[in-house]
């Protein structure tokens, strides 16, 4: 039996709450334990206040928001901008992986609008690889464990990756009941409205995260608010067709058919 144990892993402080937190929620509701890390403390995301400074206040508002969803909070291991693949992060992410071990693992898009996303997304990939390999070590040490772990790629920025093109949902998870909770804990993230502003146009906050989940909703043709993930393929981590989000969500959890008809399948 795969481990009810979900934990979302982020590049920065709000990133959970705009593609994740949905799925966390829905999750929780079936009983699932929940965790929440962002790999970057948010030190960037300020035109304000100094690094240290932003960092305290990011960190403050991430535990907020990880208080508001439920969820385990896991402090990040770097700064913003500097979420390199290195085997420095890459030991210190598998360390909370052996810690929490997670049967359902979310993660970023390995296609997104900015580096951190894509590096959070591969170093994610590799620290669920070596969950039960013992040669690699940890930093802390902290034991393997053979379990299943599936990772799911949320939805990218602009449901588009770097080069514009288009990318599909291989599924929906219907989050239209725990959207009002999924805005709360965004709103946690207060200092965030103001940088949003300023550097990247986002003309609301809230309104950003209601856009995007009605969108990927009206792509679903089925719920109002919906997150949209992808399957990573099994090898390492699972069964072919092990698919726990389905298995925990059920009617709130649809295949998105012409996407699996799309695949080409290997072997
Ligand atoms: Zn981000």
């Amino acid at each position: 039996m795969p481990s009810k144990v979900a934990i979302a892993i982020g590049a920065h402080p709000d990133d959970i709450e705009f593609y994740m937190a949905g799925t966390l929620l829905m999750l929780k509701k079936t009983g699932y334990e929940i965790h929440y890390l962002t790999l970057a403390n948010g030190n960037c995301g300020s035109v304000e206040y100094n690094a240290a400074m932003t960092s305290s206040i990011r960190n403050t508002e991430a535990r907020a928001a990880a208080k508001i969803l439920g969820a385990h909070f896991h402090p990040s291991l770097t700064n913003d901008l500097e979420i390199i693949y290195s085997l420095e992060l890459l030991r210190a992410l598998a360390a909370v992986i052996r810690e929490v071990k997670p049967g359902i693992v979310l993660t970023h898009s390995p296609q997104d609008y900015m580096e951190d996303h894509t590096n959070t997304s591969r170093l994610v990939v590799t620290a669920a690889f070596t969950r039960g390999m013992p040669n690699f070590k940890t930093v802390p040490p902290r034991p393997t464990a053979d379990y299943d772990a599936v990772v799911y790629h949320a939805m990218s920025h602009g449901l588009c990756d770097q080069l514009r093109r288009r990318i599909i949902p291989g599924a929906f998870v219907n989050t239209t009941s725990v959207h009002k909770t999924q805005l709360k804990a965004l709103s946690a993230h207060k200092s965030q409205q103001h940088w949003l502003d300023v550097s990247q146009g986002l003309n609301s906050f809230l309104l950003a995260l209601e856009d995007l989940s009605l969108a990927v909703g009206r792509l679903s043709k089925r719920f109002k608010h919906a997150e949209g993930w992808r399957r990573h393929l099994h090898f390492g981590y699972s069964a072919r067709e092990a698919d726990p989000l389905a298995e925990a969500l059920g009617r709130n959890y649809l295949v998105n058919q012409p996407y699996e008809r799309s695949l080409q399948r290997g072997i």
